[in-house]
């Protein structure tokens, strides 16, 4: 047995601590998965790291003796007192007793920025699995001055984050990610890596912001609208799902939009690109307005 899998049991042990499902906790004691993750994520000093779900600390350890600051966001207050008495000591260590969906990280992020010395935030995180896509959302859609995002989440999930829209096994979230970030598989984790061991397979990824985004939209929230939209109904082809969710007045105008933009009448939301949404919606906006 590793010595992180002792020392999970012993501080569980300790601090008369059960894994609490209902907040996703999986603790990590995988010596060569934290590695990869603490690799993978390139932590160095001039780094500002926002850790999410710290748990017991297994990953935060290894953050702080890398990073030039780690923050770490916990919700659980148990979790909080462990984190104080195993870390207070680490003048780069920082707790916020908060639940991460409504943490002002904007302005979380400009504080660091204003009085640290740190050059680039990066988040690092085993996630809460039941709450992954809002984080992931969350993290994108508010813009924050990010540099990566490495976390851990359940594979099935991973594999649609970080597919290339237009091919196989793609969803919504799909667009947004490739929108904001260039992604990549970092590596495969079994379930054994955790105590307790959750009923999924995990990845690691890495998403790394983008500096410019990779394509031109006039309206790039009225794009992701259509997306969303054109996938709520992803058997159905574009030209119904948009019609029944009233994007298209009516059929008819749908399939001159589509034909206009030389899209087949019968396409489905997966087979576009970002490109070609891109241009249904310069389009639709152009027909509309
Ligand atoms: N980082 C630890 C590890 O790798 O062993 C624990 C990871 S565990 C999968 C997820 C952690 O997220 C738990 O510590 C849980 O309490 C915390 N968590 C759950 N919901 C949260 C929320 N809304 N905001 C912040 N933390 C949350």
């Amino acid at each position: 047995m590793s010595s992180i899998f002792e020392e999970t049991k012993f501080i569980m042990k300790k601090y008369n601590i059960k894994a609490n499902k209902n907040l996703g906790q999986n603790f990590l004691i995988d010596e060569n998965v934290i590695n990869s993750i603490i690799d993978g994520s390139d932590v160095n000093e001039n780094d500002l790291i926002i850790e999410i779900g710290p748990g017991l600390g297994t990953l935060t350890k290894r953050l702080l003796e890398r990073a030039g600051k780690v923050i770490c966001i916990e919700l659980d207050k148990n979790m909080i007192n462990i984190l104080n008495d195993r870390f207070s000591l680490y003048e780069n260590f920082k707790i916020l007793n908060q639940d991460i969906l409504k943490t002002n990280l904007k302005s979380l992020i400009q504080q660091e920025k204003e009085v640290g010395k740190i050059k680039y935030v990066k988040i690092v995180a085993n996630l809460p699995y039941y709450i992954t896509t809002p984080i992931i959302m969350k993290l994108l859609e508010e813009q924050l001055e990010l540099e990566s995002i490495t976390v851990m989440i359940q594979k099935e999930v991973a594999d649609r984050l970080i597919a290339i829209p237009g091919e196989k096994n793609t969803g919504a979230i799909t667009y947004t990610v490739y929108y904001y970030a260039e992604s990549k598989k970092i590596l495969e984790v079994p379930n054994t890596a955790f105590i307790p061991e959750p009923e999924v397979t995990s990845e690691v990824i890495r998403l790394d912001i983008r500096k410019v985004p990779p394509i031109d939209v006039s309206n790039r929230d009225f794009m992701f609208k259509i997306i969303k939209n054109a996938f709520m109904q992803r058997r159905k082809t574009i030209v119904n799902a948009l019609t029944n969710t009233k994007i298209f007045k009516d059929k008819n105008q749908g399939i001159n939009i589509l034909k206009d933009v030389n899209l087949k009448e019968n396409v489905r939301a997966e087979e576009l690109s970002i490109e070609e949404f891109a241009k249904l919606t310069d389009k639709i906006i152009n027909v509309i307005n």
